[in-house]
């Protein structure tokens, strides 16, 4: 089943009096389950194809399907409900300073009005299910990077999102922070069924958990392709 479908989705960015096409118009179709890869070089466009999943930037042309539903042609509040399913973590964590851990993922449903004491249940939740519960009074600058790229997991998981999109999230990581956080993506991916699409320019991280891959160059897509089952996988 599709869960995510870009249809000739392209993107321009203008600085300086200059036009610049960041996005090609791009086609792909994101099946439930999956875990993609984005990979390319620096400048590629990789950031901005996966901004054009969930409209942080809106396409220039073409259309963005959430499970059918035509996100380009949605009321703000239609599109603020369909976001909810799509959550978005960052190189940088993005968490904000002055809260605690809990208050960082509580943000989440703060927005979405979930009345108070379901929202405790469900900030204790998703903080233990990435094994951060014992954290929840701390503040960002107390955890490491990787602690802190949990809380961001937690915070995007927080909704009960269908599709997590990963914006180059090990890149700020050392190799052993990196293969955790790469088991903590696939534990969600298998015990949640949520789907992942993971920008990096590292190719050992689509080697260890993508499904698929696709190659970015100069904003486009030039290759596509389905990665073997990985070991222990059934
Ligand atoms: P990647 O993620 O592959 O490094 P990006 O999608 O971040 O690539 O960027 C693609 C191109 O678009 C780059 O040349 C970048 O400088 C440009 N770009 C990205 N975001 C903006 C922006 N907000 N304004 C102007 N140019 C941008
Ligand atoms: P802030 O984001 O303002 O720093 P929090 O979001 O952590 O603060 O706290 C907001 C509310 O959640 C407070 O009522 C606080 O008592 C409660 N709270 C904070 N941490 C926990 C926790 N671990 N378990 C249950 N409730 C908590």
């Amino acid at each position: 089943m599709v869960i995510l479908s870009l249809q000739k989705v392209s993107k321009t960015y203008t600085a300086q009096g200059q036009t610049f096409q960041a996005v090609l118009p791009v086609s792909m179709e994101i099946e439930t389950g999956g875990i993609y890869g984005i990979i390319g070089t620096s400048g590629a466009g990789k950031s901005t194809l996966l901004r054009l999943m969930n409209l942080l930037e809106r396409p220039d042309s073409g259309h963005v399907l959430l499970e059918g539903r035509d996100l380009m042609t949605m009321s703000e509040r239609e599109l603020r409900e369909a976001r909810r399913s799509m959550g978005m973590i960052f190189q940088q964590f993005n968490l904000v300073h002055n809260r605690t851990v809990h208050g960082n993922v509580a943000s989440a449903l703060e927005l979405a009005r979930t009345p108070k004491r379901d929202r405790e249940r469900r900030v204790m939740e998703v903080l233990s299910f990435v094994g951060l519960e014992d954290k929840a009074k701390q503040y960002p600058a107390q955890l490491s990077g990787g602690q802190k790229q949990r809380v961001a997991i937690a915070r995007a998981l927080a909704s009960s999102p269908k599709l997590l999109l990963c914006d180059e999230p090990t890149s700020a990581l050392d190799p052993q922070t990196t293969e955790d956080l790469l088991n903590v993506l696939m534990h969600i991916n298998r015990t949640l069924g949520v789907t992942i699409v993971i920008v990096t320019h590292e190719l050992e991280v689509v080697r260890q958990i993508c499904t698929h891959v696709s190659v970015m160059e100069m904003g486009e897509v030039i290759d596509t392709f389905d990665l073997p089952k990985r070991e222990g996988e059934s």
